[in-house]
């Protein structure tokens, strides 16, 4: 039986293969921050950790408009490789401390599975990359790692081969897995990809997986990201993932897509009304206990 046949809605898959995502979590914690289960997580950050980013001070920001989680590359998959590959070590302290001064969780992308011990001492959710999402000896050692996992669609990967990429994580004996639809490549230059968010229903159709989308790479235009976050949370999403940059044309990586923070926040705003006609709520940090029980 494969994924496509299974189309019942909202039943869970009973393929032998299927079997392995119903041991998964529909939603989970990451630092106090769910994925999943009903409320929109918006994940957010700089497509690269920089070394003249002010990391600390964007994630206050991204914390205040709504993100619960930041997101940075200190390791990165670039199309070149004389283009700048991130940061390492250092990107992953710089994102640390963002995390200290902001509370935000911090998510970032293993290319090798060397880099894990490292990256598992600092990142509270891996991912892996649409370049690696069919690299299966890469995703069983990410499952293997104990950290949830956030998972990106391939660039021309069906729904069956990106539930299949899920199961290797899931083999690993990782049951916290966020899929991310990013957009699929295509014939048209308008757009750097074609999103896909058909993929968003057809998915929680066939697994119980948190899904969200990346409007960022799905459009490759920082002028079309704001309409495709309010369109991903009419979809259904579980959440978004949104490149944010304090200056986007200096971005090192990615700079076409990133919003400023001041688009962001006004992105944010329409999202919340979207999410609120439907009645369903941004995803918030708890308190710190300190300030709760005062
Ligand atoms: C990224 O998230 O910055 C990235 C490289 O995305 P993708 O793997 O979807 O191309
Ligand atoms: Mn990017």
């Amino acid at each position: 039986l494969s994924w496509a046949s299974a189309t019942a809605c909202n039943s869970p898959v009973n393929s032998p293969a299927g079997a392995r995502l119903q041991e998964v979590a529909p939603s989970f914690l990451v630092r106090g921050a769910r994925i999943g289960g009903g409320s929109f997580a918006v994940i957010a950050g700089p497509c690269a950790v920089e070394e003249s980013l002010d990391l600390p001070v964007l994630a206050r920001k991204l914390a205040a408009s709504g993100a619960c989680a930041l997101r940075g590359g200190a390791f990165k998959p670039r199309s070149s490789p004389s283009a700048f590959q991130g940061l390492g070590e250092p990107g992953l302290l710089a994102l640390a401390a963002a995390r200290a001064a902001s509370r935000l969780p911090i998510i970032t992308e293993v290319l090798d599975p060397r880099d894990l011990p490292l990256l598992c001492a600092h990142a509270d959710v891996l991912q892996v990359g649409s370049r690696n999402m069919h690299n299966g000896a890469l995703l069983r050692e990410v499952g293997r790692a104990g950290l949830p996992v956030l998972l990106k669609r391939g660039m021309s990967a069906t729904l069956d081969e990106f539930l299949h990429a899920a199961e290797f994580v899931a083999s690993g004996g990782c049951t916290r897995i966020v899929l991310c639809e990013r957009g699929l490549r295509h014939f048209d230059p308008a757009v750097r990809n074609l999103l896909d968010l058909s993929a968003v229903p057809a998915l929680q159709q066939r697994a119980r997986l948190p899904v969200i989308v990346d409007p960022s790479h799905g459009t490759g235009r920082a002028s079309l990201v704001p309409s495709m976050m309010a369109a991903a949370a009419a979809a259904g999403a579980d959440g978004l993932l949104v490149e944010v940059h304090p200056h986007p044309t200096t971005a090192l990586c990615d700079a076409a897509q990133a919003l400023d923070p001041a688009a962001f926040t006004s992105a944010m705003r329409a999202v919340e009304a979207v999410l609120h006609a439907l009645g369903r709520e941004l995803t918030r940090l708890p308190e710190p206990a300190a300030l709760t029980a005062s």
